[in-house]
């Protein structure tokens, strides 16, 4: 059975069966919820297997008290519902402190700080099952701009002709190509569906309308096969320490600032790194999100060496037993030379001081800038050893086809999507969920929904 299949099934009405998700063998997998496997017990590499019983707490990953019982990076944390309200952050670059609101009472029943208690407790299922429509309905509301603009193009080109022909066919890789899927899988679609509708004789544009997304949906589960979308993390008690790349305004300080909020709540020990010496400004927005998120920042004056500013960052985040270290790294020097210089140098000292780390490079694209933004990421991906993308502003953009293109095209997962401008708009990527958002009217319609958490706090353990 294809992806299409697959995500059709899992999305489509079923509301009496607690069937989890069948999982895209062709993706690597998210954690599936009634997984109770003790996280100790797991490769350092793997993602926690956490089931999720929180607050409605917006903005934030988990109750407060979590803090007291978790041990860094070692057990799953709780997490919220991801529900409305949240308070909106301030606009960028300079994110003001927003209250941080108290977390909502949970019913004791529906928390669970061992994962293993998780199967004797049905209520904690019923958390799980909202907690999952919210992050689906992230999905849903991130990608609605690109999931129209799609669909209306769609519609458009059934409404223009009459009859499949060739000029329908050069329509659909156009409106293919706009859509940003890539030029390759536009092409290879509309090759595919020449052939199909010769074989099956079909006369009415109608019909290939299915068919267009299938095959979409189909070619992205194969081209996933081997893609490791999880975060890694080092093993318990171990430091951590992400490296964000990308070009300015691509969102690597906000999406920093959101991830380290989430860390943070899930009750962490995070340390955040002003890399970014080149822009004063950044400097500053950085510490601004440490002071939201009761954070500590290391930085030094504009213009300083960034591989020093991290190796401090690095001695302390050993010295003071931090479980991870966030670094921001500068977007723009005077050429691309440089740029890419002061990136390795800067690697070269985290591995240096820590031998595993950094456990991600996560480069950071913005998806409003369509195939500008592939040819950032191939830049990149030349000169450093990029493990993983993250996409931000899926919300603002009609190109979620984006996604497609990174992984045909560049082979490097996606591992982070922004969805919007809140806090817990920062998601970890779902292949499926990300699909059935762009395509659901399509694939199912609104049924109800249901696939695995990407809740940030489920890759931390
Ligand atoms: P940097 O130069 O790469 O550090 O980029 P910034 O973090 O300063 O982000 C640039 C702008 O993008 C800011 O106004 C952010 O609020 C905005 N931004 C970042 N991520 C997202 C997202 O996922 N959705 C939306 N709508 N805006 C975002």
């Amino acid at each position: 059975m294809g992806l299409f299949d697959r995500i059709k099934k899992a999305f489509s009405a079923e509301p009496e069966k607690e069937t989890p998700v069948e999982q895209d063998q062709t993706t690597p997998e998210t954690p599936v919820e009634s997984d109770a496997t003790p996280v100790e017990s797991q490769a350092p590499a793997e993602t926690a297997a956490a089931e999720k019983t929180e607050t409605d707490e917006p903005a934030s990953l988990a109750t407060e008290d979590d803090s007291e019982t978790v041990s860094p990076l070692d057990t799953p944390t709780a997490a919220p519902v991801n529900s409305e309200p949240e308070p909106e952050p301030e606009p960028e670059p300079e994110p003001e402190p927003e209250p941080e609101p108290e977390p909502e009472p949970v019913e004791a029943s529906a928390v669970t700080e061992e994962s293993d208690a998780i199967e004797e407790v049905p209520e904690t299922e019923a958390v799980t099952g909202d907690m999952q429509a919210a992050e689906t309905k992230k999905y849903d509301d991130g990608l609605e701009k690109s999931r129209l603009t799609f669909g209306q193009r769609l519609n458009a080109l059934f409404a223009n002709f009459r009859s499949v022909d060739e000029a329908f066919f050069d329509d659909v890789e156009e409106m293919l190509i706009e859509a940003d899927v890539g030029y390759e899988i536009a092409m290879k679609i509309a090759d595919e569906l020449r052939d199909e509708v010769k074989l099956r004789n079909v006369k009415k544009p109608e019909a290939v309308s299915q068919a267009i997304v299938e095959k979409l949906v189909d070619l992205y589960g194969q081209e996933g096969q081997a893609e490791d979308n999880q975060l890694h993390f080092a093993p318990q008690g171990e430091l951590t320490v992400f490296l964000f790349v990308g070009v300015n305004g691509a969102g690597k300080t906000t999406s920093i600032g959101k991830f380290a909020h989430q860390l943070e709540k899930a009750g962490k020990k995070v340390l955040l790194a002003a890399g970014d010496t080149f822009r004063a400004g950044a400097i500053e927005q950085l510490q601004e999100w440490g002071r939201r998120d009761n954070v500590p920042v290391v930085a030094s004056a504009a213009g300083s060496d960034p591989a020093s500013v991290v190796y401090d960052a690095v001695k302390r985040a050993k010295e003071e037993q931090f479980d991870i270290l966030l670094v921001d790294t500068a977007g723009r020097l005077q050429n691309n030379v440089n740029l890419m210089k002061e990136l390795e140098k800067v690697k070269r000292i985290i591995t240096r001081e820590v031998p595993a780390a950094p456990q991600e490079v996560l480069l950071v694209l913005d998806a409003t800038t369509g195939q500008n933004a592939l040819v950032q990421a191939k830049q990149f991906k030349q000169t450093t050893d990029v493990t993983g993308i993250v996409l931000t502003k899926l919300d603002g953009s009609a190109k979620g086809g984006i996604v497609l293109a990174v992984r045909t095209e560049l082979h490097l997962p996606v591992k982070m999507v922004g969805l919007g401008e809140k806090m817990n708009d920062l998601q970890l990527f779902d292949p499926n969920r990300f699909v059935y958002g762009l395509f659901k009217d399509i694939i199912v319609g609104d049924g109800p929904q249901k696939t695995t958490d990407t809740d940030v706090s489920q890759a931390i353990k």
